[in-house]
């Protein structure tokens, strides 16, 4: 039985997680971990989130996390993630990391910290997502600089970080299959008298509205024809499951930092 400490455990992903973790045998929720001024604090989650009393009451204490769980599975935000990571380097655990909009330096801490732990850090979690990174790169790779290349992502108002980590993911992999460094490259915003586009931009755009739970598009548009590939979540259980699959994979590996693609097999 694989015990596990979720983290955010009452947000929009840390509760369908908790739900879904329900229906399988081999996990255990033993930690519903939440910040500090919470106002359901104490309160058990189970009721929190809607699915019955589960005797796991919700907590901010990160103290003695180790002997508490096997993996940690954390969608709450960039410094509660650090903050966690931190609390665990004395007695480091296996984690599932799904939160995004991390800094530079935040990422460096993620890869400290799993030169000593297995780790796995991907800003989505979906088998469509992931199947769609593998086939973006394999076509980026034969219509190479005749084609532009941009991104569309849209979600829901509440959404904090842009663009989404997703399509950032979709633009590196984009522009490591172009020879691009993505830094000089990547264009967030077009307003004004601009000029014309340029042949190595990478466009990434953001849309928020209404409760659309995640859609990203890629366009190759060549001259003559155009290529859009989309991929459309319509329920964030598919993240969860995703989420959940880390989990039971993570704890067997050893140490290093791995992403979905590793999970699923797609490397
Ligand atoms: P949310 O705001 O609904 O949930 C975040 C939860 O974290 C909240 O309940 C909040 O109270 C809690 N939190 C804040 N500080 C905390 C702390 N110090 N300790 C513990 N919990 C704390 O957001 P969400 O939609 O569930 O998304 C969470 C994160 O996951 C975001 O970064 C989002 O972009 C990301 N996300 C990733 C995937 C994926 O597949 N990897 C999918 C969806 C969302």
């Amino acid at each position: 039985m694989l015990n596990m400490i979720v983290s955010g455990a009452s947000g929009r992903m840390g509760s369908r997680i908790i739900a879904l973790s329900r229906e399988m045998d081999d996990i255990k929720l033993t930690v519903a971990l939440e910040r500090k001024d919470h106002e359901e604090s104490g309160k058990d989650i189970g009721q929190v989130i809607g699915i019955g009393a589960i005797n796991i009451k919700i907590t901010d204490s990160i103290t003695d996390m180790s002997e508490k769980g096997d993996v940690l599975v954390d969608f709450s935000s960039p410094s509660a993630t650090i903050e966690c990571l931190k609390s665990l380097s004395d007695k480091p655990m296996p984690v599932v990391i799904g939160t995004t909009g991390f800094s530079k330096d935040e990422i460096e801490y993620i890869k400290l910290y799993a030169q000593n732990t297995p780790c796995v850090f991907a800003p989505n979690m979906s088998v469509g997502v992931n199947l769609l990174l593998k086939v973006l790169s394999d076509i980026a790779k034969v219509t190479g600089d005749d084609y532009d290349v941009e991104i569309i992502e849209a979600h829901h108002r509440l959404k904090k970080d842009a663009p989404s980590g997703t399509a950032m993911k979709m633009a590196q992999v984009l522009a490591s299959a172009l020879n691009r460094s993505l830094e000089d490259t990547a264009v967030y915003a077009r307003h004004g008298l601009i000029g014309e586009r340029t042949r190595k931009e990478i466009g990434i755009q953001t849309v928020r509205a209404g409760d659309i739970v995640g859609e990203h598009t890629v366009i190759f548009g060549g001259l003559g024809e155009r290529i859009e590939i989309t991929h459309k979540a319509s329920s964030r259980d598919t993240f969860a499951r995703g989420a959940l699959k880390a989990a039971q994979w993570v704890h067997k590996q050893t140490p290093g930092l791995y992403d979905m693609q590793d999970v699923l097999g797609l490397k």
